[in-house]
């Protein structure tokens, strides 16, 4: 603020009175007076694109926003509500009456070679709030036809969503789906989704929705857990949120960014406490157990995270403070010069 007042001051002593009058208009205004020559702008009502851009390495990364999502803080388990409230406080999340906003981000990787584009979003499986992915994917500069992989950390609805366009078809027309066994052999598995409950089906049928015209098409691929599926992209296995859920490790001329989907939903509560899990674990316990793994992982190697539901753009590094760990966003840049 202070800066922005000096600059007028320096103009009234070179253009004179003309300038004096025009200052004292807008200084009026400032202070509630009525200004004589202004002409109140309307507000823009309108966010900056959803997208950010870096370099990992000879890699570049564009992180997509899919929108945001509340998501009821009783959906925490493993701490009192009054600790939740607290720790969701301290973190400044909003809140709303429909609960914590939760932001849905995906991620663009081009290689040099592919461009690879990891979880899609919503769609419009959830609400009116989310499915931006494809939208910002064109406002980033790319076209969704010149994606030539879609990776998916698991096939929760926030993030398969968006692999199927509103007639049905794929999103991503020229992409191969690449999904971990163990998560296909879950989801898309019929017997088990007539044994699941009634309130699981939502989650089996979009899942298997966003999967069939893939499949329909023969693109759609299966990779085991762990396993290298291109040149500096691996798999890593996060198992637990889902039966497969599963982060990706892009490494390029010695840096490293980990896409690791769901291992954070709340992170207000859980860098703090990564003993507290939510609702939707398939498996809780071993959510937590590849939570503690990955962040104390990522504290030792420095490598940068992505997160799906970290706030967007989702990037940044963990590390340690006392007993707890910490998130540490990146921050805006531009990209270096080539
Ligand atoms: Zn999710």
């Amino acid at each position: 603020m202070r800066s922005a007042m000096k600059t007028p001051l320096f103009a009234l002593r070179r253009k004179g009175r003309l300038a004096a009058m025009i200052l004292a208009a807008a200084l009026g205004a400032v202070s509630g007076c009525p200004a004589a020559f202004a002409q109140v702008p309307a507000m823009q009502a309108s966010q900056a694109p959803g997208y950010y851009r870096m370099m990992i390495g000879g890699f570049e990364v564009t992180a997509l926003y899919d929108g945001s999502i509340p998501l009821g803080v009783d959906l925490l388990k493993g701490a009192g509500s009054e600790e939740l409230a607290r720790l969701i406080e301290h973190g400044f999340v909003p809140v709303s009456p429909n609960g914590v906003q939760t932001a849905v981000n995906a991620y663009l990787v081009h290689t040099g070679k592919n461009l690879i584009l990891v979880d899609a979003g919503a769609a419009t499986c959830l609400g009116p709030t989310l499915g931006a992915v494809s939208r910002n994917i064109e406002a980033s500069g790319y076209s969704v036809a010149q994606v030539d992989a879609v990776l998916l950390t698991h096939l929760h609805g926030d993030h398969a969503c968006g692999i199927v366009g509103p007639d049905g078809a794929p999103a991503f027309p020229n992409a191969t789906l690449h999904v971990a066994e163990d998560e296909a052999a879950f989801w898309l598995n019929t017997e088990i989704a007539a044994q699941a409950p009634q309130d699981a089906q939502p989650f089996f049928k979009m899942a298997q929705a966003a999967v069939a015209p893939y499949r329909a098409a023969g693109k759609l691929k299966r990779f085991k857990t762990g396993e290298r599926l291109m040149p500096g992209v691996e798999a890593v296995p996060l198992h637990g949120h889902t039966p497969g859920h599963g982060g990706y490790m892009f490494a390029s001329d010695g840096q490293a960014m980990l896409i690791w989907g769901d291992v954070i939903h709340s992170h207000a509560v859980q860098f703090v406490r990564p003993d507290v899990s939510i609702e939707f674990d398939t498996d809780p316990q071993q959510a937590i157990a590849s939570r503690r793994q990955v962040l104390a992982d990522a504290v030792k190697q420095k490598y940068w995270i992505a997160g799906a539901h970290l706030p967007f753009p989702g990037i940044g590094h963990v590390r340690h403070a006392g007993e707890r760990y910490e998130w540490i966003p990146a921050e805006y840049a531009p990209l270096p010069a080539n």
